[in-house]
């Protein structure tokens, strides 16, 4: 099964998609990770990606999609993967697009988790709450200011990437203003009717 997840930052993409990862075996590809992984590492790409990061913007295409493909070549992607974060402009929607044709492969579903803006900000700062209670690292983005810039590269970049998935016939949304399981029940429900058409 492959599968996007599509929503704004804060919509709970991260925590459906480890839910899916536990239930149907098949990695998450987040590339928010996989980019806090090259910063930590301090790879070339980490630091090309890093200032950008910590300011809330999106990295280049050209290295998300690099990052992308290389991953889906890995054998544990064989079988399915989740993008979680990925794509996040049309340009990465064309790019996912050419590297399932190249390979073979096609997409099952795209998910949106529809939210409520105003309910996000809340979401980040308990996320960094938690982290710290935690005693887990708090992400630098995850603060109202840089949140703000975030949400807004959302709503330039990645928010048009629902119509270009509903033109092509195969948008569906789920309240992501439910409660975190009957989320995941409502995205395990069309996962199931999409295995059944
Ligand atoms: P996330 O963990 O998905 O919220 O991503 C954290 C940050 O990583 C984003 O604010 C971007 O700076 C960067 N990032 C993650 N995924 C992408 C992507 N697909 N395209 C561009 N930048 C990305």
């Amino acid at each position: 099964m492959r599968l996007i997840l599509l929503g704004p930052p804060g919509a709970g993409k991260g925590t459906q998609a480890q839910r899916l990862v536990e239930k149907h075996g098949i990695p998450q590809l987040s590339t928010g990770d996989m980019l806090r992984a090259a910063v930590h590492a301090g790879s070339e790409v980490g630091l090309r990606a890093k200032a950008v990061m910590d300011a809330g913007e999106l990295v280049s295409d050209e290295i998300v999609n690099a990052i992308v493909a290389e991953r889906i070549d890995q054998a544990d992607c064989q079988h399915g993967f989740i993008l979680d974060g990925y794509p996040r402009t049309l340009r990465q929607a064309d790019a996912v697009e050419r590297m399932l044709q190249e390979r073979n492969m096609k997409l099952d579903a795209v998910i949106e988790l529809v939210v409520d803006d105003k309910a996000l900000v809340g979401r980040i700062i308990k996320r960094a709450d938690d982290a710290k209670a935690a005693g887990l690292p708090v992400r630098k983005d995850d603060n109202p200011a840089v949140f703000e810039e975030r949400l807004r590269e959302y709503y330039k970049k990645t928010a048009p990437l629902t119509g270009y998935y509903y033109a092509k016939g195969c948008l569906q949304s789920v309240d992501g203003m439910a409660a975190v399981d009957e989320v995941t029940g409502q995205i395990e429900s069309l996962i199931g009717n999409n295995r059944n058409n």
